[in-house]
């Protein structure tokens, strides 16, 4: 057999992944499964930027591109950065990714030596601490209770920085909480960063424009001060419903930039010429499409509100922003299922209603806070419908 590094064998693999293997089970023995777990919109990618994509390959754009990504898409950045951010950022001081996700990748390959601790608050999109192991940093989880409305407060902040921290880790909007940072709490982290000079931070600001209620900022904004240690990620598969086209972008210090530019040259060598065309199309396009999506998962969002408010044993909380529902469990934990099994963990709850309702959902475990199930609303109306329908009437049945 072949002698894995220990860096792979490190990396543990998700609870989440049993719901998995049941759902292709249930699959196999023919049942339909409603799936609450997608962490994409459903929606097509808008037609112009389609277009756009084709008279790119039609045109020639063939061929590699520099590894930190197109002029043209380049600059579409810098202008989107300072159109809805009010950021000024230089050509060498972006960079395109295959997604956000090569980009938190190669920033903490830049940057992480052994042992360097990257601060992530909890609940958490998995990857964070799952990329910053790979690269042999160790993630500190900043418990953030939904007394707190999900976030990292200052005190938090403060408590969980050592000598060794090199990152800290923001999502706003988050997944899967779907927690918006207000200018005053962002100010009040910044104050805390401020005192403490060697922590860089890591914005994910993927879900911006998915907001429902106030309007997410990005720490830049509210903290310029702190620009020359911050690496805002972003990208287009939310906002502009491209997830497969694979491309995110990053705006930090050109060193920075540079270091990550050196490691996606010998990579990917460059992210998809035909896709950066596309994105480019998006980002200087029409913004209307952005927020008609944001609209259509606002409906999504009150729907699965209103058909779950009042189950039995789940608390829930209306996102402000993201597609996710994140609600409580624990008012499901030690109740018993109609034939005698005792629900101990929010993964027995969401095995539970995989078997019972056909609905998949994932367990908080998978985001590093318990017992909550994240139930995401990034699918079809009827199967929202559906599926809300059938989870109510399974917690029902629990005694
Ligand atoms: N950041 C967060 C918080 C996400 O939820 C996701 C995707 O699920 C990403 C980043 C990755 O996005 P991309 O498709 O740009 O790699």
């Amino acid at each position: 057999t072949i002698g894995l590094a220990e860096r792979v064998i490190a990396l543990k693999p998700s609870a989440s992944i049993v719901a998995r293997q049941k759902v292709t089970e249930l699959q196999a023995a023919g049942k339909t499964i409603i799936d609450l777990t997608i962490g994409e919109p459903d929606l097509d990618t808008p037609a112009h930027i389609i277009e756009a994509a084709i008279s790119a390959a039609r045109g020639g754009d063939t061929h590699y591109t520099v590894p930190m990504g197109t002029p043209a898409l380049r600059k579409a950045i810098v202008q989107k950065l300072k159109n809805d951010n009010a950021l000024e950022y230089g050509l060498n001081e972006v960079i395109v990714g295959v997604g956000a996700k090569q980009l938190i990748y190669e920033a903490f390959a830049a940057t992480l030596n052994e042992g360097d601790e990257v601060i992530v608050p909890a609940p958490y999109w998995v990857s964070y601490p799952d990329i910053a192991t790979i690269h042999g940093g160790k993630p500190v989880i900043a418990e953030c209770p939904e007394t707190d409305g999900f976030k990292l407060t200052p005190q938090s902040l403060k408590e969980a920085i050592t000598a060794r921290t090199k990152w800290l880790v923001l999502n706003s909007p988050n997944n899967p909480t779907g927690a918006i940072y207000s200018r005053e709490e962002l100010s009040a982290l910044a104050e805390v960063l401020r005192e403490a000079r060697h922590v860089w931070v890591m914005t994910d600001e993927i879900y911006e424009h998915l907001t429902y209620e106030g309007k997410a900022l990005s720490l830049g904004e509210v903290a310029p001060d702190l620009k020359d240690r911050l690496l805002i990620v972003n990208g287009v598969s939310k906002a502009y419903a491209m997830t497969g086209w694979r491309i995110g972008y990053a705006a930090g210090p050109a060193a920075l930039i540079a270091a990550m530019n050196k490691l996606i040259g010998q990579n990917t060598s460059c992210a998809s010429s035909v896709s950066q065309a596309a994105a480019a199309a998006a980002l200087n396009g029409d913004q209307a499409c952005v927020a008609e999506a944001a609209e259509t998962f606002r409906k999504r969002r009150d729907r699965m509100f209103e058909l779950l408010d009042g189950t039995p044993g789940m608390k829930l909380r209306k996102p402000d922003g993201a597609f996710y529902f994140y609600p409580s469990v624990e008012g499901l934990i030690g109740k018993s299922t109609p034939d005698g099994r005792v629900l101990k963990s929010d993964l027995d709850v969401a095995l539970y209603l995989l078997e019972s309702a056909h609905v998949a959902v994932l367990d908080g475990s998978a985001y590093g806070m318990s017992p909550y199930l994240r139930m995401s609303f990034g699918g079809a109306l009827e199967d929202i419908e559906a599926g809300c329908r059938a989870v109510r009437k399974s917690c029902e049945a629990l005694v």
